[in-house]
């Protein structure tokens, strides 16, 4: 995970080791490189030029009442606006006020939702929640046979429900969905996460569908699950869902595949809405909350 971001910034800010000040010169090829690696790792050009602009305008502006060197007050500068492109906090997991709290899964098919339903609820019964786990993909029968082993691997409860014989449409979405909240209800089950279809491509038909199930459940969190291996697709996904629903956060999976890291920094920026989770393999503990100021440091070296 960002190794190779890693690398190329280490060399930009060793051009400036030796330097007395920073001048407009002399940090104009650091920038440049800078500039070169963010792209190269797939970050998107708005935040790479906005960043830039925000690391020029502090090296310069800062003048020097610092021990720190000019190489050294580069990766200080870099290090606080990546931070500030991540979001300077942890995200806090929403609830509602009264249980079940719904969360919303959102994402393309294939991006990893299903898994991740999964992580999540792993993660929730560590944290002493009782969650609930829902498929309302009536499109796909393996998708919601996928939920149910995964449920049963990680021990915890599934509301399958009844849909023998009748038409998979948004209708049968809506009963779904309504009859796995009362369960969790009945259940004692704190939190219902729902899992639900998802296409090749944004449609209408997904986003009539998405809304319709913010409306009924009123869920405390939607949350984007966004393959990082996709790249810029996955930010541009991101911003597609987020203009119709309005996400509360995004999590970015198969971070241990060869992904250039730049979803990562875009996500936050193009959305506004905060990455919460990272999915780092296909096994259910494979999950960690996102921690911006730690990435940053990992990607600082
Ligand atoms: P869905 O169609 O969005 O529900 O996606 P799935 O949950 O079925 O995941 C699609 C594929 O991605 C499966 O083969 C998963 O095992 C795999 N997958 C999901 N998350 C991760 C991850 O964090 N790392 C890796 N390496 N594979 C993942």
């Amino acid at each position: 995970m960002f190794e190779n971001l890693s690398d190329k910034l280490q060399r930009s800010f060793k051009n400036l080791r030796g330097q007395g000040t920073i001048t407009e010169e002399n940090i104009s090829d650091a920038l440049r490189e800078i500039r070169l690696a963010l792209l190269e790792s797939d970050v998107n050009l708005n935040v790479v030029t906005e960043l830039i602009e925000h690391i020029r305008a502090r090296a310069l502006g800062e003048q020097v009442a610092t021990a720190l060197s000019p190489s050294e007050q580069i990766v200080k500068i870099v290090h606080d606006e990546l931070v500030n492109v991540l979001g300077k906090d942890t995200a806090r997991f929403q609830k509602s006020s009264q249980p079940p709290s719904v969360i919303l899964m959102a994402g393309l098919q294939g991006s990893g939702k299903t898994t991740t339903s999964g992580k999540l609820a792993q993660w929730l019964k560590k944290a002493g929640h009782r969650p609930m786990l829902v498929s309302v993909d009536v499109y796909r029968p393996a998708a919601r046979e996928q939920l149910a082993i995964v449920a049963t691997s990680i021990n915890a409860q599934l509301y399958k429900g009844d849909t023998k014989g009748e038409p998979a449409d948004s209708k049968l979405v809506e009963r779904l969905a309504k009859e796995a909240k009362r369960e969790a209800a009945n259940y004692g089950c704190d939190i219902l996460i729902v899992d639900t279809a998802g296409r090749n491509h944004i449609d209408d038909a997904l986003m009539a569908e998405m809304a319709m199930l913010k409306k009924l459940l009123n869920p405390s969190e939607i949350l984007f699950v966004a393959d990082a291996m996709t790249g810029q697709d996955a930010v541009n996904s991101a911003k597609a869902f987020n203009d119709h629903l309005t996400i509360t956060g995004a999590i970015l999976t198969k971070m241990d595949g060869d992904a250039r890291g730049g979803a990562a920094l875009s996500i936050r920026h193009v959305t506004g809405a905060p990455i919460k989770f990272l999915g780092t393999g296909e096994k259910p503990d494979a999950f960690e909350p996102f921690h911006p100021d730690r990435i940053v440091s990992r990607i600082m070296g």
